[in-house]
């Protein structure tokens, strides 16, 4: 399949199932090819699990399923070049693929060329909180220095000619990652004279509505630009339901639910569909303060106005995703992938239960220690799992309260909290 180009914009997912386990891995991900999903993700810690992509990979061929298999490295060059061997992509993360940055580049090099033999395409993904402090001392821990860190590494494929490669630029704060995809397209177009392939998302969006709206405001206010190649809305929920909900923003943006497009309401057959059409004519405009209401008269839900408790809900939702306006928490939560040991998904949600009075507060829950504290960014609290059955509290980036029972962590996490806003 092509990414980027003339080529439509392409929808991904990830697998929540330990790569090891090798049946469930092949469910998940002959789910997610019914669905519709055009490219598949999944963990590879390790070169154990590199042998386990390679069975996956060789299932689903064996059943006639073509869909792409990314592997998704970090820590370990090793596993991204044995990787490159038996996946059509490799991702890496520039932040974390080596810890001496010579060390870096030198296996970085051998990586393109094992995938120029292999035809094995690369990833470039840099996620804000993997940001090395090599570049934030250098361009800060901001847009910029995001942008710095992929230019690197970009440099590096275009002077040994490798041109099989996507990049992103994730964060789970909307302003950060649209103006870090700006900044880069900028970059690219001026240095290079073309523009790599873009794979956009929100990280770390949590789940339901919110997370929903989040994507669609900062991926639609993208691909509205025409910024964006293939894309992944990052849910804690079913990866499936990823996929539609990709489908539906892409749909909005070219219905013209754009703020240069040709609506100024939305016309939705049910409330789904309704968020996400609001969310990508509204939402690029209060992202970058040119509005600072919108009004939803005219807007209608399968014929009929909108309830007031539906509009009141929305507008909540919408403000807090453009970071103008917070009525509730803010929610970080990783979507999970093979290195989460606990059940996420509902932990998640009873975290959102006990903490839903403390608006403004920023939680993060992330399924796993080797990466969460990296990237739940600027969360004022973390709930990180560390190991099978034990969480580590985080005030901020420091760990407060180590490997306690996972039975006894949400209801410490609440005591934390609310000794912090006394
Ligand atoms: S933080 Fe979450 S998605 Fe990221 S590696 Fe850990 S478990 Fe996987």
């Amino acid at each position: 399949m092509t990414i980027g180009g003339d080529a439509p914009v392409s929808v991904q997912t990830m697998c929540n199932t330990s790569t090891d386990d090798i049946g469930a891995s092949v469910e998940q991900c002959k789910r997610a090819a019914e669905a519709g999903a055009d490219v598949i993700r999944l963990t590879t810690q390790g070169l154990k699990q590199v042998d386990s992509l390679s069975r996956i990979v060789s299932i689903l061929r064996s059943e006639g399923i073509g869909i792409p298999v990314v592997a998704d490295i970090h820590f370990l060059a090793d596993a991204a070049l044995a990787a490159a061997k038996v996946a059509d992509k490799v991702r890496i993360n520039p932040g974390n693929f080596a810890k001496d940055h010579d060390v870096a580049c030198a296996k970085f090099s051998e990586l393109i060329e094992i995938c120029r033999d292999e035809g094995t395409a690369i990833r470039i993904g840099l996620n804000h909180g993997s940001l090395g402090e090599r570049i934030t001392s250098r361009y800060g821990d901001n847009p910029t220095g995001m942008k710095e860190a992929v230019m690197e590494w970009l440099r590096m494929c275009v002077d040994r000619a490798f041109f099989n490669v996507a990049v992103s630029l994730k964060s789970s704060n909307t302003l950060v990652m649209v103006e870090a995809y700006r900044l880069l397209y900028s970059a690219m177009q001026e240095e290079f004279g073309f523009t790599f392939p873009l794979h956009v998302g929100v990280t770390e969006a949590g789940n339901g509505y919110q997370a929903r709206i989040k994507s669609a405001v900062g991926i639609g206010t993208l691909l509205g630009e025409g910024i964006g190649d293939t894309i992944r809305v990052s849910l804690t929920e079913d990866p499936i339901n990823e996929i539609p909900a990709g489908r539906a923003i892409i749909s909005a943006v070219q219905e013209g639910y754009t703020p240069i497009g040709v609506r100024d309401s939305v016309q939705a057959t049910d409330y789904d569909d309704f968020i996400f059409k609001a969310s990508t004519l509204w939402g690029p405009s209060l992202l970058d303060r040119r509005i600072d209401d919108f009004d939803l008269t005219g807007s209608t839900i399968d014929g009929r106005p909108l309830t007031e408790e539906e509009a009141v809900e929305f507008k909540d939702m919408l403000m807090q995703a453009c970071r103008r306006r917070f009525t509730h928490p803010e929610y970080i939560a990783c979507p999970g992938c093979g290195r989460t040991l606990y059940d996420l998904e509902s932990t998640f949600n009873e975290v959102k239960k006990k903490t839903s009075h403390l608006a403004g507060v920023k939680i993060a829950v992330m399924g796993c220690v080797v990466n969460g504290p990296g990237e739940m960014a600027d969360a004022d609290y973390g709930y990180v799992g560390e190991g099978r059955g034990h969480v580590t509290l985080y005030r901020g980036k420091t760990p407060v309260l180590r490997y306690i029972p996972q039975e006894e962590a949400i209801d410490k996490l609440l005591e934390l909290i609310e000794k912090d806003i006394k």
